[in-house]
């Protein structure tokens, strides 16, 4: 398993405004798939990704991380 860390500041926005943590109901800038592309999507707010990342992880799920974009408020 390889760890691939996106690092282009200019990668296009996937997550909007209308993705809201399935947690607590913020605004959601991680996804994080489970069972491949067509398996569950679930949206985390970055507070709650970090409390479930570890099992997220350990359950092969693919992360989308747009956490960079918290502070880019329009
Ligand atoms: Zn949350």
């Amino acid at each position: 398993m390889s760890t691939t860390t996106a690092d282009a500041p200019t990668a296009p926005a996937v997550l909007t405004r209308e993705d809201r943590c399935d947690r607590c109901g913020a605004q959601a800038f991680v996804r994080a798939t489970l069972g491949g592309s067509d398996g569950t999507a679930l949206h985390f707010c970055g507070h709650h990704f970090r409390a479930h990342e570890l099992k997220l992880v350990a359950a092969g799920a693919t992360i989308l991380d747009e956490r960079h974009r918290i502070d880019e408020r329009a």
